[in-house]
């Protein structure tokens, strides 16, 4: 039969009756989605932009789909935003029509959205070969904002077109690929990796409603053949795995172990490794970018990177007076910059932050600093914003202090900060979570254990305990809300 979504999930080698998509209960066959979503498309046909309430359903799956096949740009929306947000982002992309699943409540701020409920059953043809232009824009994403107010995206087809055909060439995807899927669908993650991914070569998604690890092992030893997922959930996966010997099992069957959207820390890799036998393949992307490097499915992850630049993608590193890194040393820190087929093409609305992320030269500032080891491995040293520490005439990195930090058997979770310091220019701060009542002397037992790992310039100088880090829903540590908190949490040291 003839490619279901030219254009958009390249010729698919799959057949009418396999199945593409499932979400708990529901499921979908590639002809039914191409029945659905040719119906839906041709009731959007024309309009400027479509919001999408984005939760983990069949009918957001369906719904960005069919806006691809219009080509009508879709802006996902995250259902659990406050209508603050909600509203900024509503009245910054514009929609005319909010595509939902039936039974959605809708927050009152978008009332003025033409409501669509998406019927994943309709009848609908196999639709036609679309001519759109590379360049025209499929989705406008809203990053996570973790650093700053979310911005959104303009993502053209060609980038979705590129990263796909990157991950699925680096990674091996064919049709027999089954997808195990617990992430959010209003993030480049949850949505384009994980939803439209698998779709282009053939293979098929299972998301399960939301994480759990019991869901994993079931999927996992039921046929999927892949995991995508966020460092939180590989943490919850390195902490169960000790008592549950099937999840091991079943982890140590998968194809692929992917994590991304975060540092993935070495402490829980090495702890999934020792309990499966298997090594997990981090990738680095956002929202502007989409996916910018990993490592082969034949090839070596090594622990704390983010493996090289996928085909396509060029990439260096840049430091701060502008000189490109000649040489990968391991040692000479740089910001991440992009180029390639991948990248956004714009901020809606927002010219001047547009003009600030481009050289003139078209490579793309990500603010995302790292080293590269002398085979061009990639290791992220953190954002530039909140993650590089300048004390003492030094530049550290973050990362590295939380990855020791996690080591020690009292710290659960951990971030590192720089603060204002007279003499230091900035002082390293610890912010743990720790596994049980902190002891009296514990803050300088975890100041000593860092220095005993790294060198001692890179020791906290203060540590505060608290019971959780703020975090978005990606599991990203919010850096900036960890300094607001300041003032209200106890100091040691
Ligand atoms: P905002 O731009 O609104 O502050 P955000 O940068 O978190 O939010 P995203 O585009 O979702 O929004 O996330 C991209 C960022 O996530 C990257 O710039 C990088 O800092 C981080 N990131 C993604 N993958 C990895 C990874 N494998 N290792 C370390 N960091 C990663
Ligand atoms: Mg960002």
């Amino acid at each position: 039969m003839s490619p279901l979504f030219p254009a958009l999930a390249g010729d698919l080698p799959a057949t009418a009756d396999r199945p593409a998509l499932r979400f708990g209960a529901h499921s979908l066959t590639y002809g039914q989605l191409a029945a659905a979503a040719g119906a839906l498309a041709g009731r959007i046909r024309g309009a400027d932009r479509v919001a999408v309430w984005a939760t983990p359903t069949l009918e957001t799956a369906v719904a960005v789909v069919a806006a691809l096949l219009a080509g009508v740009p879709a802006v996902p929306l995250n259902p659990k935003s406050g209508e603050s947000e909600l509203g900024h982002i509503v009245k910054d992309s514009a929609p005319e029509l909010i595509l939902t699943t039936p039974g959605s409540d809708l927050p009152s701020t978008l009332d003025q959205l033409t409501r669509i409920d998406v019927d994943v059953h309709a009848p609908g043809e196999n639709p036609p070969p679309t001519d759109l232009a590379p360049g025209h824009p499929a989705l406008v994403v809203y990053t996570s904002g973790t650093t700053g107010p979310p911005k959104g995206a303009v993502i053209p087809r060609r980038a979705i077109a590129a990263t796909l055909d990157a991950l699925a060439d680096a990674w091996q995807w064919t049709g027999d690929d089954v997808l195990v899927h617990a992430l959010p669908l209003f993030h480049v993650h949850g949505l384009i990796l994980g939803t439209l991914g698998p779709l282009r070569r053939g293979g098929s998604v299972r998301h399960l409603g939301r994480f759990d690890t019991a869901g994993v092992a079931r999927e996992l030893t039921e046929g999927a053949t892949m995991l995508f997922g966020v460092p939180t959930m590989y943490h919850r996966l390195a902490e169960a795995l000790p008592g549950e010997p099937a999840l091991a099992a079943a982890l140590g069957g998968a194809r692929l172990l992917v994590s991304g959207s975060a540092a993935l820390p070495v402490h829980d890799h090495e702890r999934i490794t020792a309990a499966t036998g298997r090594r997990v393949i981090e990738r680095y992307g956002m929202t502007e970018t989409l996916m910018n490097t990993s490592v082969r499915a034949d090839g070596e992850p090594r622990a704390g990177t983010v493996g090289v630049p996928l085909p396509g993608v060029e990439l260096r590193l840049v430091e701060e007076d502008g000189t490109p890194v000649a040489a990968y040393d391991g040692e000479t820190v740089g910001e991440i910059q992009v180029r390639g087929p991948n990248l956004f093409t714009e901020y809606l609305n927002r010219p001047d932050a547009t003009a600030a992320a481009f050289t003139a030269d078209g490579w793309f500032r990500t603010g995302d600093m790292a080293v590269r080891d002398p085979d061009g491995y990639v290791r992220i040293v953190g954002r530039k914003a909140t993650d590089l520490i300048k004390s003492g005439g030094y530049k550290i990195g973050a990362g590295e202090i939380e990855n020791a930090l996690l080591e020690h058997p009292a710290v659960r979770e951990a971030a590192v900060t720089g603060e204002p310091d007279d003499d230091l220019g900035e002082r390293i701060v610890a912010w743990v979570v720790p596994g049980e009542q902190p002891h009296d002397t514990l803050a300088a037992e975890l100041t000593r254990h860092v220095a005993d790992r790294l060198a001692p310039h890179k020791r906290p100088r203060t540590v505060r305990f608290l019971g959780s880090l703020p975090r978005n829903d990606m599991g990203k540590i919010m850096k900036r809300a960890l300094k607001d908190a300041h003032e209200d949490v106890a100091g040691h040291g």
